[in-house]
């Protein structure tokens, strides 16, 4: 359903990608591990096109794009297809918590007011934050603008959401109710790359732990294989560090 195919990025004359292959299923939910550095963000911006990719292809979907030849046309698609949840929120300041939601629908997917509204208001319902619809960000904790941020990315009905370390810039104490947040979507089976420190997500979520480092896939496996068998030396070493 999602499929990369030599995906190298490079920044100046330094690869920062190396070659990523990449299949995910429907449903299937991937965490990607890594040390700091290593590519985990490039790799998630590149499949949305926040960053261009300098070779390879990508699927989702029905569609296929070979990097070096997307058109406007594809890239639009493309975002489209993708959801993309940020460490740091990235919400509109100037807008309350139902217009957040609601810009992308209307402005990307050209959906008329009233519908995105009307989407904006049971997508807040399912993250339990119907109270806060007219909520300024500022107004809210981290937690809530979190989960704004994933309802965003859920109002979209996107193929794939991408999470980019979504719980590093919370306080301790708002982590658990954003991590619950993103199993409920686990439950509901929807498609997720998720670039994320949290191991114990990753241990009782995921279908599949990748480790990246130096810009590759270095190992991967089912949680229960990666964590406790981990082969390559450099993942022991990852492991041992954060675990
Ligand atoms: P990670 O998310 O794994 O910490 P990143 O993907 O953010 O790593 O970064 C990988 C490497 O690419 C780092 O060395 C970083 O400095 C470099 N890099 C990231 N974005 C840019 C950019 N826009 N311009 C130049 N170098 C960048
Ligand atoms: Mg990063």
């Amino acid at each position: 359903m999602i499929k990369l195919k030599g995906l190298r990025k490079k920044f100046k004359d330094q690869y920062v990608l190396n070659g990523i292959d990449l299949d995910i299923e429907q449903g299937e939910i991937v965490v990607i591990i890594g040390p700091s550095g290593t590519g985990k963000s490039t790799l998630l911006r590149c499949v949305n096109f926040l960053e261009q990719p300098t070779e390879g292809e990508i699927t989702v979907g029905d569609l296929t794009v070979d990097f070096c030849k997307a058109s406007k046309k594809d890239i639009l698609e493309l975002r489209r297809r993708t959801a993309f949840v940020f460490q740091n929120y990235a919400l509109f300041a100037n807008k309350s918590a139902l217009d957040n939601i609601a810009e992308r629908l209307i402005v990307v997917d050209r959906w008329p007011k009233q519908k995105a509204h009307d989407k904006a208001r049971e997508i807040l319902k399912r993250i339990g934050m119907e109270e806060k619809a007219e909520s300024y960000p500022a107004a809210l904790s981290g937690g809530q603008q979190q989960r704004v941020g994933i309802g965003r990315a859920m109002a979209t009905g996107a193929e794939v959401i991408l999470f980019d370390e979504p719980t590093s810039s919370l306080d301790p104490e708002w982590v658990d109710e954003v991590l619950a947040l993103m199993k409920q979507l686990a439950r509901e089976r929807q498609t997720m790359l998720v670039v994320t420190h949290e191991m114990s997500f990753a241990r009782d979520v995921a279908d599949r732990v990748i480790f990246i480092d130096g810009g590759r896939i270095v190992e991967q496996g089912p949680p229960s294989e990666f964590f406790s068998n981990p082969q390559d030396p450099r993942t022991r070493d990852f492991l041992k560090k954060i675990l």
